[in-house]
């Protein structure tokens, strides 16, 4: 990774510049402001550490800062709600690096009920979301990651997914604006035409599309963000299904895969290993209070404790009941093929209390799972993505399990499985203040990402730490993918002042091969 931004020169014009821009209380350049602007979940801080942070509220103040860090020569590292938690929180790839937080530009600007969509800005959170649709008596229906503090748009921009059926945030990405780093304005496919209705509407405008090109990269700051949103299902049903043993994850796959890749299953359901259900009750001493790896014998107290299997899944159906009924069917038919037993479905309808209704309802309880090892905890996430295909993921699950074992960290994982791809998200839990398993978790990580490479597979998404790491192993013809990439961000951001690094995308200003 290249040096840190230490000059202290270039960020005083820069802030002084940012001071008559936004404001002198909307730049915050504190010792205690670059704390609050660190990666809250990282070991070690200072690795991260920005030199303060920028709060614009509209497109304008967006261009003018980005203006005046391209004159300055100081990198910006945008954030919509800095939420962005087991992959960094608002923390920039590089340290020194000033945040350019939108959190203030927070508006629903439009809820399209007739087509389906909702147009935000990246300060909406899926919280103010949510509320602006219980308003108007949920019209439409949002899909929400686990952890649902962060923002729609960032979440969207980085391919957060949730258990919905519009559960693949990126994909509903429709019409964005955005300001490039030399600080002009964009709107993406059919917004180029001035006043087009069918901005948010259609993904297949004229020419190259550019929505997903915004998406985890450093070409430009999103400031509006249009996202398709599911029609209110007249009914839902749900259920719940286990797996005894671990190496049955095999068979779970190979029964969610071709019902979702039939249509007959509407969301990637995922199947989620007991540690996991666990972390999210209590600290691991809730249950045994030893030390080290947790034992096999004290894992079926646990799972006997809470009523789970080793594996868990629900399967959720969205729709006129006569059809979801008839789905319903058909998947129970194949469990019992499968040997996998459950529940019963429930049954949710219209007018029933829309807390049970299955509907994205933003939800902060999965985060208490980073209090499994007590003390100040934190999560990494290390989720690779490979075909649905029961025997490569199952291997998948052997080898990152035996890792975890390896260096002694509880496994965690859910495999998220769609009709043509399954993502694995590992989740590794750990206690900040203990030195000892900070070293271990980093060895782990740098294991999973060489075995998942030779393997033959990638990561989705990484943590702020590794995206070096991870861009490295996307290596066909040697790295032509950087290439490109490095030559659009040298074309668009001549300056290199937006995101260095982020995704291992690092503009000429600090490549080492320059
Ligand atoms: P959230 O609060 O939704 O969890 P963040 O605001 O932390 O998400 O954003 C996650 C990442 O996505 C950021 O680190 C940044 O790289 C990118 N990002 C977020 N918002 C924008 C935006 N409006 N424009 C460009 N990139 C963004």
């Amino acid at each position: 990774m290249p040096a840190a931004f230490t000059d202290t020169a270039a960020l005083a014009r820069f802030l002084d510049a940012a001071r008559a821009i936004v404001g002198e209380d909307q730049v915050f350049a504190a010792e205690d402001d670059q704390r609050a602007y660190a990666d809250q979940m990282a070991f070690d801080q200072a690795t991260h550490q920005p030199s303060g942070a920028v709060a614009a509220a509209s497109v304008e103040q967006v261009q003018a800062l980005l203006k005046a860090a391209a004159s300055a020569r100081v990198p910006l590292w945008p954030i919509s709600r800095g939420k962005n938690f087991g992959y960094g929180g608002s923390a920039p790839v590089q340290a020194g690096a000033v945040v350019l937080d939108l959190s203030r530009m927070n508006r629903v600007l439009e809820i399209n009920q007739q087509l389906g969509y909702c147009v935000v800005e990246p300060g909406v959170s899926f919280y103010d979301l949510f509320d602006a649709l219980a308003r108007l008596g949920h019209p439409l229906w949002m899909s929400v990651p686990g952890n649902s503090w962060g923002s729609v748009a960032g979440n969207a921009l980085e391919r957060g997914v949730g258990p919905q059926p519009y559960g693949d945030h990126a994909a509903q990405i429709c019409g964005l604006e955005v300001v490039l780093p030399d600080a002009s304005l964009l709107r993406t496919g059919a917004g180029a035409l001035d006043g087009n209705t069918a901005w948010h509407v259609t993904k297949n405008s004229y020419g190259p599309g550019w929505d997903q090109i915004f998406c985890q990269s450093n070409f430009g700051v999103v400031t509006k963000l249009g996202l398709w949103l599911m029609p209110p299902a007249e009914a839902t049903m749900s259920l719940s299904l286990q797996l005894p043993e671990a190496d049955d994850i095999e068979r779970g796959i190979a029964m969610h895969a071709p019902l979702r890749l039939r249509g007959i299953i509407d969301h990637d359901a995922a199947w989620v290993s007991y540690v996991g259900i666990a972390s999210y009750v209590g600290p691991r001493s809730m249950f045994w209070q030893g030390e080290g790896l947790l034992p096999d014998d004290e894992g079926v107290k646990i799972r006997q404790k809470l009523g789970v299997g080793w594996w868990n899944s629900q399967v959720n159906l969205f729709g006129p009941e006569e059809v979801i009924a008839a789905k319903a069917k058909i998947i129970s038919a194949a469990a019992k093929d499968a040997g996998i037993s459950g529940g019963d479905w429930q049954t949710w309808r219209q007018g029933d209390d829309f807390g049970a209704s299955l509907a994205g309802i933003p939800s902060t309880r999965d985060m208490a799972m980073i209090d499994w090892y007590g003390g100040r905890g934190g999560h990494l996430g290390f989720s690779p993505v490979m075909p649905s295909d029961a025997k490569l993921a199952a291997a998948q699950f052997r080898r990152t399990r035996q890792r975890y074992e390896e260096f002694g960290v509880d496994y965690y994982g859910a495999f998220g499985v769609g009709g043509r791809q399954t993502v694995a998200v590992n989740e590794i839990l750990y206690n900040r203040d203990d030195a000892d398993q900070a070293r271990r978790v980093h060895a782990l990580f740098e294991a999973l990402i060489a075995d998942t490479h030779k393997a033959g597979f990638g990561e989705y998404r990484t943590h702020i730490d590794y995206m070096d790491a991870v861009a490295q192993t996307f290596d066909f013809n040697n790295h032509a993918m950087r290439r490109l990439n490095q030559t659009l961000k040298d074309a668009l951001d001549p300056a290199g002042i937006l995101a260095p690094g982020k995704q291992g995308i690092w503009p000429r200003a600090w490549r080492s091969e320059g």
